[in-house]
């Protein structure tokens, strides 16, 4: 499997535009997921462009939650291909005609063979607001779950958690938000902390040796 970052807070390639942020390109099991869009439809059809990803072989689009960042290039997106299959959280609301078929997801399910949602999640600590419950991608692998995560405001340990009824994590990919929990990374083989992941050097000085460092124009092969 595939995962390319298209949209993000940096990036290492001069001619991709960084901007606040988060979208990746999962291509598994067969499938081509977007996954969140960004902020703005300019650059995220840019950055596309950039990566030489064809907006129209997209089948599929999965929105992690409500935040603008996140969503902000979904509108431009859907004018190029509105033939995908949406995936929302009930936080967000958009017009059912707005793409060939608008799925909204509460409860962790199976967005094809092999690709999960976790559902929406929310944190237990802080007061819940609607837009920052959040569902987080999990992909099946051989050697275990690549989770993929926008903000995590849920909270890193809720989605680790959600995602481990499908078996051990492999990887665990996105924004980590203020994440301070740094053993629950343990045992994984891959983290890739990026977007508003604020403690991004903390984590690479503890993990050496599995992180990865983000920005648009990454790829993952694994
Ligand atoms: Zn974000
Ligand atoms: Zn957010």
């Amino acid at each position: 499997m595939k995962i390319t970052i298209v949209y993000d807070n940096e990036t290492s390639r001069k001619d991709l535009t960084p901007d606040w942020g988060f979208a990746c390109l999962v291509e598994a099991h067969g499938r081509t997921v977007l996954f969140d869009t960004g902020a703005n439809g300019a650059i995220l059809l840019d950055n596309m462009k950039g990566l030489n990803i064809n907006p129209e072989s997209i089948e599929l689009i999965v929105i992690s939650h409500a935040h603008h960042d996140h969503t902000g290039g979904l509108s431009d997106f859907l004018r190029k291909n509105s033939k995908v299959s949406l995936y929302i959280p009930s936080s967000y609301s958009i017009p059912p005609d707005s793409a060939r078929e608008v799925i909204v997801v509460k409860k962790p399910m199976e967005i094809c063979e092999g690709i999960f949602s976790t559902g929406e999640l929310q944190g237990f600590e802080q007061v819940p607001y609607g837009d920052e419950i959040e569902q987080s991608l999990v992909i099946n692998t051989d050697r275990g779950q690549v989770v993929i995560a926008g903000c995590s405001h849920p909270g890193v340990k809720n989605i680790l958690e959600a995602a481990s009824m499908h078996g051990r994590i492999r990887a665990l990919i996105g924004g980590f938000h203020g994440f301070s929990e740094f053993d629950l990374l343990k045992g994984i083989d891959i983290v890739c902390a990026t977007h508003c992941t604020q403690f991004k050097a903390k984590i690479k000085s503890l993990y050496p040796d599995t992180y990865i460092e983000g920005g648009a124009g990454l790829i993952i092969d694994i």
